[in-house]
């Protein structure tokens, strides 16, 4: 490969006049933005991106909580480049296959523990979401129970942007657009202790929150029940850690009541967590998990549906041709940079570091930022935090404009070279699984000082 720049490049204030004329952004204000001026990236390393002007960013939020394995990794990039000259391109319908796209699938098994062998492959996370909902409508088809149809999601939950994936989320400024949900699409409470546990204990909680689950089946009725999905934390909701008692609570309902479990695994798979699968983390077995995200770290875009031996065996014998696919499923440049980025994440040990090394570092650094006068409670596990602001932390009381202090602070990060990302009124990190200690020290430094800010400012 040669040292050609990756396009002839116009300048910064051309690119974001072109920006400004043509280019429509998703979740961004156009209007806002055009006055403004996008911000451009130009390029990246480890765990550092560079905008257009030079300026140099620690990226604690590896993206969009995708790129596992840190910027740069040119051994995917040379993956990626030979497998184009080979085959660019091939499908996966009628019976056909590449090798990238089956090696990719057998390799991504081998880290399920033993009980999901099958994979569906899509490309994004949204079309994962799309492609269990009809698998689980069809499964139950399949087995005799057409009426079986209804599917049960989380408030705050996020499962990506198509019509399938906005109505499953709990986002209402998302339902809002577009006359979603969709039938028979229902939303149970999520696990915040937080903001809404009230005076009972987080274990108490957790049990209260998992029993909403029951409730709604029986609202519902059990037979038109097909599955329940929950992110293991949910992650643009705020990176909502559920207390212990909430995940055995939900696998217990749902299999008493002979419901699919969908585990949305499209942030936590992929060693985020300190376990290749967030279910893994939470000691629960689901029946399908979408994924996407860290299995690619982000370099092409690829996703995918883990599929349980249970959902598989019906899936083979009794579907017949099942009437879903995209054009692009298991392409094989994806396919060969994923194989490449999960080579690198087995032979890195990145799993076990974040899991005994690095993930407790980052716990105890994260945990520290309760000193600070407006943290009401910083949790993580693995390499994600959720950072709760708080008005008074001794009544767990909460800023009146939520929104605009969670911004306040994360604009201040940006501003001093911090890459993260707000909630409302939770800071969100999620770095790569390369970062260091002291890159760690940096992210809570600059934090820090940006909780000063709001303190100071806000009152
Ligand atoms: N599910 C979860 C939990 C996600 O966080 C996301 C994206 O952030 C999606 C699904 C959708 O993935 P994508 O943006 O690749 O469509």
């Amino acid at each position: 490969m040669n040292d050609k720049p990756a396009i002839s490049n116009p300048g910064i204030s051309n690119l974001q006049a072109i920006d400004a004329a043509h280019h429509i952004h998703p979740f961004s204000d156009m209007k806002e933005l055009n006055a403004k001026g996008t911000r451009i990236i130009e390029r990246a390393e480890g765990v550092h991106i560079y905008d257009s002007t030079g300026k140099k960013y620690l990226d604690a939020f590896a993206g969009l909580w995708c790129v596992n394995v840190g910027y740069g990794r040119k051994s995917i990039a040379e993956a990626a480049f030979r497998q184009m000259q080979e085959l660019p391109y091939y499908n996966t319908f009628f019976g056909t296959t590449t090798p990238p796209a089956t090696l990719l699938a057998q390799k991504i098994a081998s880290k399920t523990g033993g009980r999901m062998n099958h994979v569906f492959f899509t490309n994004s996370g949204s079309e994962a979401t799309d492609t269990w909902f009809r698998i689980a409508r069809v499964y139950w088809k399949a087995l005799g129970k057409p009426e079986k149809t209804q599917v049960i999601a989380r408030k705050n939950a996020y499962h990506g942007s198509t019509v399938a994936g906005a109505s499953l989320g709990g986002m209402k400024h998302m339902h809002e657009q577009g006359n979603l949900p969709i039938e028979g699409v229902h939303h149970i409470g999520q696990p915040y202790w937080y903001a809404e546990g009230g005076d009972l204990t987080p274990a108490e909680f957790g049990l209260k929150m998992a029993r909403e689950l029951e409730t709604k089946i029986d609202e519902l009725g059990e037979d038109r029940v097909a599955a329940f999905v929950a992110e293991p934390i949910q992650g643009a909701g705020g990176v909502i850690i559920p207390p212990d008692t909430y995940w055995p609570e939900i696998a217990r309902i749902c299999k008493a009541r002979n419901i699919l479990l969908i585990s949305d695994e499209v942030i936590c798979g992929f060693g985020r967590l300190g376990s290749w699968f967030g279910y893994q983390h939470f000691g629960v077995e689901p029946d399908l998990a979408p994924i996407a995200k860290g299995l690619s770290s982000g370099y092409l875009p690829i996703g995918g549906v883990l599929v349980s031996d249970r959902v598989a065996q019906v899936m083979i014998s009794e579907f017949g041709d099942f009437a879903h696919g995209y054009t692009y499923s298991g392409h094989p440049v994806a396919a060969a940079a994923a194989l490449e980025n999960l080579r690198i994440i087995e032979e890195e040990g990145l799993v076990e570091r974040v899991r005994d090394d690095i993930g407790p570092y980052f716990a105890s650094a994260w945990k520290s930022l309760e000193d600070h006068q407006v943290v009401g409670q910083a949790e993580s596990v693995g390499l994600i935090g959720g950072l709760q602001l708080a008005a008074d932390k001794s009544t767990r009381r909460r800023y009146a404009k939520p929104d605009d202090t969670g911004s306040l602070v994360r604009n201040h990060c940006v501003e001093n070279g911090l890459i993260m990302r707000a909630t409302g009124d939770r800071m969100l990190a999620s770095p790569a699984l390369t970062i260091t200690r002291s890159e760690i020290d940096e992210v809570i430094e600059k934090l820090g000082q940006a909780l000063e800010h709001l303190r100071d400012t806000v009152k």
